[in-house]
């Protein structure tokens, strides 16, 4: 139960979210399915007196275009997995939304963007947008920018996000990148221990950890792969030196993601390349 005053806010356009998030900054939060922050403010972890509801403001399509998919910041992980044009064209996006748990409340109600804005190192989604070069289109008290999901993360639950700013689109470009995903967890229905993206496009190779470190770990390995397949041995050590200070949480201790995230890797390019890890 939230037991303190709570003024719940439905802005109609996005200059009115900003107005209202500047205007009683400190005190309050931006809801998107509240999937994350509506149990926070019961279990009296998050104290806000203002609620801003981007309900008002649409933000539910996903477009496809030639050269990007735009995923709007109300799109939820139920409306990806439902949308043809989005298997198609980022078919690694809709993987990753599959293998979210929480069953059909948390599929229908659950947003990208506020699993994206919530920075949670034990989440899949930063990490698969790190992967995966998307862009979040912000909207703040100065207008639009954008930043690439790989300058998002500060910290643990902490993003580059200025006061008055909160998420409009998520946009991922449409290139020729192949990508290949290796997800290790407890059971079918607990959240990940490690994540890992692999990626190739051009001449480059990279890998994108998510749960092993408190951000996205991008590592470039293109080095490792100009004669053909990532060299493996050397992908584990390239890992391992990467990740000075592995994530702990109550899955796992860091000791034990730092052992497996080699292993993890190696299997997502394992999957793009065809080769056994
Ligand atoms: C039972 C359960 C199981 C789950 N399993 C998994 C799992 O397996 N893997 C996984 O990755 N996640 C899992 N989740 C987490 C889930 O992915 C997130 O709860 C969800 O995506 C958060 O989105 P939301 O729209 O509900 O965010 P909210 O709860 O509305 O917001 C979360 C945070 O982001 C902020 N925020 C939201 N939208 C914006 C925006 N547009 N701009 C700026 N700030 C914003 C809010 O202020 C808040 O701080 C699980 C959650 C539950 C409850």
């Amino acid at each position: 139960m939230i037991r303190t005053p709570l003024r719940y806010h439905r802005p109609r356009t996005p200059d009115e979210a900003s107005a209202l998030l500047v205007e009683h900054r400190g005190d309050v939060a931006v809801l998107g399915g509240g999937t994350q922050l509506l149990p926070q403010m019961n279990r009296d972890q998050v104290h806000v007196g203002h609620l801003v509801d981007l309900r008002g403001l649409g933000l539910r399509r996903i477009e496809v275009t030639d050269d990007q998919v735009v995923v709007e910041a109300l799109v939820t992980y139920a409306d990806v997995l439902l949308s043809r044009d989005l298997s198609r064209a980022a078919p690694h996006l809709r993987r990753v939304a599959h293998g979210v748990t929480g069953g059909r409340q948390i599929r229908n109600t659950g947003t990208l963007a506020g699993s994206a804005c919530f920075a949670m190192p034990g989440s899949d989604m930063p990490a698969a947008l790190v992967g995966i070069d998307a862009i979040l289109r912000l909207h703040g008290p100065d207008g639009a920018r954008e930043v690439r999901a790989a300058d998002f993360y500060v910290d643990a639950f902490t993003t580059v996000l200025r006061p008055g700013e909160f998420v409009l689109a998520i946009t991922i470009p449409r290139t020729a990148a192949r990508t290949g995903y290796c997800k290790v967890k407890h059971s079918s229905g607990s959240w990940p221990i490690a994540t890992a993206t692999a990626r190739r496009l051009d001449g480059s190779a990279t890998v994108t950890l998510g749960s092993v470190h408190a951000t996205p770990l991008h590592v470039d390995v293109s080095d490792l792969a100009s004669n053909g397949p990532v060299d493996r041995a050397a992908l584990a050590d390239r890992v391992r030196s990467a990740l000075p200070a592995p994530w702990t949480d109550v899955l796992a201790p860091g000791d034990y993601r730092a052992r497996i995230a080699g292993v993890v890797a190696a299997r997502a390019f394992s999957e793009l390349e065809g080769v056994p890890a």
